[in-house]
């Protein structure tokens, strides 16, 4: 079959809610894709940043494939090995707490909101406040959450109790915050919002002020976790800890799985038996991957490496803005990367696609690269050449 094809069948029986490339991906290893007719590509976005340790990891294929062979899934009404040996490693790698597990990232937010809300009704406590420019996810509540009218804009009547402040100002926070605050919910690195980095200042502010307030602190770290900023979760750059971390994306090295992590801080019990709940939720075949990413992330000492590479990858990135006057700004958390334009930057992502590079653009003039978190630094460099080209390119207004 070729793309066109593909593409025909998609106009008539998929439904239209994705801005589709024309590119059908079959196959990747590591940090290259092919598409259907052949080409290659470098993949700088893997899967939206799921695909964190390249495609189709070796460790990653062999625990799927194991675990297929015993049992995919069971309900969530018996104990599950998997499970369990996956909330240990995510308890270990970051803070005394429990683990609930979901499907997606959106799930997560939502199990975090109702978690949240269920914590304060008997304190009169339900508003959450987020940040403007942030993500969370396209459900109900996950969407509401999201701090971009546009995304909520076409679905009335939506959830109430969400408010909305300036990321990095604490004063703006602070003034949304009220008797009935339940939780402040952010993530420490705005990634469609264009890889928007927390100050040190900002998120110890809000630790204090949320333990000051009795409101629990939220971090939504979906995009930012998993060693893709240099730590396992972004929040270890900042020397606090949440009361709440959702994750996803990258935690199943590409299967669909997601997670609300609770300290145990948060002494109450607030999910006690069927307060919340999801069918596939932490199914052994999705848990045995998760585990062969943690496993892989420490077998090849990838935080090590990603904490290595940063320095490289920002001289790269810098050495471009020097060169190119449209290029605004350079933002990036180990390998969270946007270079922000002064133009438009769909074109070049586009320009870069036809050159054989996947990137992405967000909010109109960033463009931002989330590398698999193993990719080699002569691929890297690569993909760096193929960059430069696409940019020298560039015919200005
Ligand atoms: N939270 C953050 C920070 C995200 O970046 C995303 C997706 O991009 C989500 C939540 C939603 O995740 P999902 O698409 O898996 O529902």
């Amino acid at each position: 079959m070729k793309t066109q094809e593909v593409k025909k069948i998609f106009e008539e029986y998929v439904v239209g809610n994705y801005k589709r490339l024309d590119v059908c991906l079959v196959k990747g290893k590591g940090s290259k894709v092919w598409d259907i007719e052949g080409k290659e590509y470098i993949d700088f976005f893997p899967g939206w940043a799921v695909s964190g340790l390249g495609h189709c990891h070796p460790k990653v294929i062999s625990a799927i494939k194991e675990q297929s062979k015993k049992i995919i899934h069971i309900s969530n009404n018996f104990l599950n090995l998997k499970q369990g040996q996956l909330a240990k490693e995510i308890v270990k790698a970051s803070f005394p707490s429990q683990v609930f597990f979901c499907n997606s990232g959106a799930e997560a937010v939502e199990a975090a909101i109702k978690f949240a809300r269920k914590w304060g009704s008997s304190k009169g406590k339900s508003g959450i406040v987020t940040m403007k420019g942030s993500f969370h996810g396209r459900t109900l509540g996950a969407m509401t959450a999201t701090g971009q009218g546009r995304i909520h804009q076409d679905f009335p009547p939506v959830p109430e109790g969400f408010s909305y402040a300036e990321f990095n100002n604490l004063k703006s926070v602070k003034s949304l915050i009220t008797d009935k605050t339940a939780a402040i919910m952010l993530e420490p690195v705005q990634g469609e919002g264009g890889v928007q980095i927390a100050s040190q200042e900002f998120m110890k502010g809000l630790r204090k002020l949320t333990q000051d307030k009795d409101v629990l602190l939220i971090l939504d770290e979906v995009q930012s976790g998993i060693a893709r900023s240099g730590e396992m979760f972004t929040y270890q750059h900042y020397d606090i800890e949440p009361d709440l971390m959702t994750l996803a994306k990258a935690l199943g090295g590409g299967v669909p799985i997601g997670a609300l992590v609770v300290s145990k801080k948060v002494k109450e019990e607030v999910f006690t038996p069927g307060s919340h709940g999801s069918t596939y939720g932490g199914n052994p075949l999705v848990a045995a991957a998760a585990l062969a990413v943690f496993k892989t992330v420490k077998e090849e000492k990838l935080i090590k490496y990603v904490k290595n590479l940063e320095p490289f990858l920002k001289s790269e990135l810098e050495s471009l803005q020097k060169k190119y006057s449209f290029i605004k700004e350079i933002r990036m958390l180990g390998f969270m990367c946007a270079i922000e334009l002064t133009i438009p930057g769909e074109q070049m992502a586009q320009a870069a696609l036809k050159k054989g590079l996947l990137i992405n653009c967000t909010q109109e003039k960033v463009l931002r690269m989330m590398p698999a978190v193993n990719i080699s630094k002569k691929l890297l460099k690569r993909g760096l050449t193929v960059l430069d080209q696409v940019l020298s390119e560039v015919k200005l207004p």
